[in-house]
């Protein structure tokens, strides 16, 4: 039996304006059309229509948890294991990272057992299921993958002269307590850091002279697209010298594992996920 699905849109202001519309033909109503989902997660089920009636997906299949097949259950339970979304990236978003699910089991359980409301901005696992994401780019797409090797990281650093301070550091520590400091460093450090580089490549920047290989052009272009203030510059502007810069063009796709930090900039691409909505910010 094949049912008709109604997806449902989540309207985040990173979206894009015209993309999910025209894709679903449907009409402009919200400013922002950032995420498209196909799925029974229960913070935004899909719709089945069923002759005169519509039904969240994840209600249909509580009551026929037969309708998933037995090979899925004895897999995966009783609950549909996958997400599906397309996404128009407008605006880059923040860096992230998807728990284990071992991670994602004991986090639900305590976050549950603390009594924070699963609609509170401070909880961070909405379900117990880790979210490994597998993507393919419907346009030419960039995103941050994962950190540079430390050697990489300090030759993308010493490329500028305020920056070389962090290169210098990055020798003395591991990688993890150096990009905990870069997350907590002040305002003026920020600035110390990035304003000569920003000065610096302004013009080439706004002429269309950076390659998107360039962490540079990724710092200029957060700033406009996201309207950062150069007084409040944000520590994240330093990972597009820590992270790996990453084109996939339209037709490719990318594997992102639990515990890989990355964040897309730009373009569109469809998602399938497991089942979760576990996202753990990092800058
Ligand atoms: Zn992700």
């Amino acid at each position: 039996m094949v049912y008709l699905l109604k997806g449902t849109m989540q309207n985040y202001i990173w979206g894009g304006s015209d993309y999910i519309p025209e894709l679903l033909q449907i009409e402009k109503k919200e400013e922002y059309y950032a995420e498209w989902w196909l799925g029974a997660h229960s913070s935004s089920p899909s719709d089945l229509i069923l002759n005169d009636t519509i039904i969240p997906l994840n209600n249909y299949i509580k009551e026929k948890p037969g309708v998933l097949g037995e090979y899925s259950i004895n897999k995966f339970g009783t609950e549909l294991p996958y997400l599906l979304k397309i996404l128009d990236v407008k605006k880059p978003l923040s860096i992230q990272l998807h728990p284990t699910k071992e991670q994602a089991e004991l986090g639900f359980k305590q976050e549950n057992e603390l009594g924070i409301s699963l609609s509170d901005p401070k909880r961070i696992y909405k379900d117990s299921n880790h979210k490994p994401e597998m993507m393919v780019a419907l346009s030419d797409f960039w995103l941050l993958h994962g950190f540079k090797t430390k050697d990489k990281i300090a030759k993308s650093l010493e490329k500028h002269p305020s920056l070389s301070p962090l290169a210098l550091r990055l020798k003395q520590c591991d990688l993890l307590t150096f990009y905990a400091e870069i997350m907590r460093a002040t305002q003026q450090q920020l600035e110390k850091w990035l304003l000569p580089i920003i000065q610096q490549q302004k013009a080439a920047y706004e002429q269309n002279q950076l390659s998107l290989v360039n962490p540079d052009y990724w710092v200029l272009y957060s700033i406009e697209s996201m309207e950062i203030s150069l007084t409040k510059l944000d520590p994240g502007l330093i990972c597009f010298y820590l992270f790996n810069i990453v084109n996939v063009n339209k037709g490719e796709g990318i594997y992102q594992d639990a515990g890989i930090p990355h964040a897309y900039l730009r373009g569109q691409n469809i998602e399938l996920m497991a089942c979760s909505d576990n996202v753990i910010r990092g800058g």
